[in-house]
């Protein structure tokens, strides 16, 4: 019985670069929030993991790393991981562990050799302390972690079992270089992105040579569906060149409105219409991630997301962040498939 968050378990020097899987699929984070009801009883004695922390570790190091050695060694796992492909995993049951309440990965044998191969990878480049290798792994996910040391008991190993939602399976295609922090306050990791690490090499859904972001009303779409498709199916859109149109100026929104909602009424303009605000020019978008002594400045992109869920957006390299549901929506209507 112990609590995950103690003194001698936080990292002092972190955070650190980790290799992880982000385990949003929506038929593992059902599986995982089955759980959430009877964890919530517990109170301040269980630290529930979130559905957008929910994560595989792949493999952590656990040492202070300069930006320089961190962009080489996400370098290298990419090349790696283009040898690699997407693995089919089944999720569950879940189990109390001594630190945490944790679901089991199967088969096991897949996700072990990509973490071998993260490992092996960053030892080229920097020498990597993860403790001893003996080649074998315990891939799991926690979704709850001990932050008192009595929760852990006999009544709560048997409340655990009886929940047992039915497993599910999901197909892991990407791993995520992040700088891990574990955040006491919450009882929980978290992590800020750096950079996507696609198992094999993928192949885009679609194609959109540019996408103009703005261009389109995304009030007017935005309680639509899809112009083609599933509104819950994910896109991976190659995007040559993104552009944003900055925002129009608040009085310029303002003279907009006033000047739509007298079209609406139907106003009878004598010298034609007035002239709508001029929107300001485009801007492409480049990457703006630090890289070696300057910064990335990438403007070649693939663009995740589904009409209802954000997009995020990756760099060439695999820089990305998430930007909002109105780009998705515009990046899924520009590469609308022809004919
Ligand atoms: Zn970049």
């Amino acid at each position: 019985m112990e609590s995950f968050f103690t003194e001698s378990r936080t990292w002092a020097g972190g955070p650190y670069l980790h290799f992880i899987v982000a385990l949003d699929h929506p038929e593992y984070v059902t599986f995982a929030e089955a759980h959430h009801n009877w964890l919530a009883g517990y109170g301040d004695g269980v630290g529930i993991v979130p559905a957008p922390w929910l994560h595989w570790t792949v493999e952590g190091i656990h040492r202070q790393l300069d930006e320089n050695e961190v962009e080489r060694t996400v370098r290298a796992v990419r090349e790696r991981a283009k040898e690699a492909k997407p693995v089919s995993v089944t999720m569950g049951p879940t189990w109390p562990g001594p630190s945490a309440v944790t679901t089991a990965m199967y088969p096991e044998e897949p996700l072990s050799a990509i973490s071998e191969l993260v490992r092996e990878a960053a030892s080229a480049v920097i020498g990597v302390e993860t403790g001893k290798s003996d080649g074998s792994h315990w891939p799991h996910s926690a979704i709850a972690y001990y932050r008192a040391p009595d929760v852990h008991d006999a009544v709560f190993n048997r409340g655990l079992r009886k929940i047992r939602p039915p497993r599910v399976d999901i197909t892991i295609s990407r791993l995520l270089a992040v700088y891990m922090h574990q955040d006491r306050d919450l009882g929980f990791y978290t992590w800020i992105p750096i950079a996507e690490v696609p198992l094999g090499v993928h192949a885009a859904d679609a194609r959109a040579s540019e996408v103009v972001v703005g261009e389109n009303r995304s009030l007017e779409t935005y309680n639509s569906g899809p112009p083609w498709g599933d509104p819950s199916v994910g896109y991976e859109v190659e995007v040559g060149r993104l552009a944003v149109q900055p925002p129009l100026a608040e009085d310029q929104v303002r003279q907009e409105a006033a000047i739509n909602n007298l079209l609406e009424d139907s106003t009878y303009f004598g010298g034609g219409e007035p002239a709508m605000p001029v929107w300001p020019d485009t801007v492409t978008v480049a990457c703006e991630r630090p890289s070696g002594t300057g910064v990335c400045g990438s403007t070649r992109f693939r663009v995740r997301g589904s009409w209802n869920r954000p997009a995020v957006v990756i760099c060439e390299h695999g820089h990305f962040w998430t930007d909002s549901v109105e780009v998705m929506r515009e990046v899924i209507v520009a590469a609308a498939p022809v004919g």
